[in-house]
């Protein structure tokens, strides 16, 4: 049996792993580089997932983030593809938005469930549901000849839904020999860390002084779209397109009945018939670029508030979108973002709590060394992009 992590061994994003037990190969996330990142997309032959036989492996899919699924158009076409079933649905929408070229490929995605094990040959894999600023994430146990493997994709633990992970995977993540760890903000050292509760309470804090708010925040980002609606003080409309609202009742039929949090019933897709109540009632709507946004945007000019809910880096450095800063800079918007990723001191919690056997394989960041002086008594395996771990 051996792990290779194909890429992303000293990178943020792009990842691709393989875990193969001789008989039966699993694929882990297939992803583009992130913008900035000055390796060239070169074709990828990696045999049993790009060339050769995919009848005997299988591409699992942590999330729907493009540093995660972005290379699925080069997969064979007979290999099965797994995500959660929500995810899933949020990023079919998504495809059908964009008009992706990948629309049937993603229509035939496997989907499951939390802990739903799928068995690929005499591998088995099950999924654990975990936070992140992608809905339905997931972290895998990947069990083959007695060996058990846990990948965590991304993932943090100052989310809504964080605090429950450590729990879980205290209860299902035992005996585990080897953990793939993403670290990614070991080498970040601006990311923004206010928990996802505190940056609702700043949210509400921003709207109670102004009665006009824009956001611009991902689509795909629920529980920061959730944390603006629960932030909007009654009374005042809450506003985004008809996708964006498409995808709010996906998550509302699947998840309302687990959590209000998830309820999104008092939604309006913008039209202008609704300028009358929007002048009269306040709002907070969710933006994108595009031109029906700019004009909204120059008609509230000067009495709104325009929040920025992204990641700095889109707007800075080498991986500064010219055309998002062209759109909102103009609006001098506030920053007002948390990570979807996992602080150092929780990456060591997690690591405390799981308790890798044989060692902590880094992945998805840039300073993989840097897990050595967080965690000085474990064994920290890091690798190559395409070298073999035999296990
Ligand atoms: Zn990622
Ligand atoms: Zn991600």
């Amino acid at each position: 049996m051996q792990i290779i992590i194909h890429r992303g061994t000293h990178q943020i994003g792009g990842c691709v792993t393989e875990i193969d037990s001789n008989r039966a190969k699993v694929f882990i996330d297939f992803g583009s580089n992130l913008p900035g990142n000055a390796s060239q997309e070169a074709s990828f032959p990696i045999a049993g997932l790009t060339v050769s036989d995919g009848s005997q492996s299988a591409l699992f899919l942590t999330h729907y983030h493009g540093d995660h699924v972005g290379r699925l158009g080069e997969v064979l076409p007979e290999l099965p593809i797994y995500m959660g079933k929500t995810a899933k649905a949020l990023y079919l929408n998504y495809a059908q938005r964009v008009h992706s070229a990948n629309l049937p490929l993603i229509e035939s995605i496997h989907s499951f469930m939390p802990l739903d094990t799928v068995r690929i040959g005499d591998i088995s894999v099950m999924p654990l549901m975990i936070d992140h600023s992608a809905f339905d994430a997931y972290m895998f146990i990947i069990e083959a000849e007695g060996k058990r493997i846990l990948h965590t994709g991304d993932f943090r633990l100052h989310g809504f839904r964080g605090g429950k992970s450590l729990h879980m995977l205290g209860r299902y993540a035992s005996d585990i020999d080897y953990l793939i760890c993403e670290g990614t903000t070991l080498s970040r050292e601006t990311a923004q860390f206010i928990t996802e509760r505190e940056l609702q309470h700043k949210a509400k804090i921003l709207m109670q002084g102004c009665p006009y708010v824009f956001v611009f925040c991902s689509s795909t980002n629920i529980d920061r779209i959730a944390a603006f609606y629960h932030a909007n003080p009654p009374g005042r409309l809450f506003l985004c397109d008809q996708y964006q609202k498409e995808q709010l009742r996906l998550v509302r039929m699947y998840h309302a009945k687990y959590s209000k949090f998830y309820d999104f019933q008092h939604l309006y897709s913008y039209a202008p018939n609704l300028d009358e109540r929007m002048e009269k009632q306040g709002f907070c709507m969710i933006i994108r670029q595009g031109a029906v946004y700019f004009q909204l945007l120059q008609r509230y000019q000067g009495r709104s508030r325009v929040i920025y809910s992204m990641w700095d880096g889109y707007l800075k450095g080498n991986t500064r979108n010219e055309a998002l800063a062209a759109f909102i800079e103009p609006y001098h918007p506030i920053h007002l973002h948390t990570s979807g990723h996992a602080r150092p001191q929780d990456l060591v919690r997690l690591c405390q709590t799981v308790c890798p056997k044989r060692g902590l394989i880094p992945i998805h960041g840039e300073m993989p060394e840097r897990f050595r002086k967080l965690l000085p008594d474990r064994k920290i395996i890091i690798l190559q992009d395409e070298e073999k771990l035999q296990l």
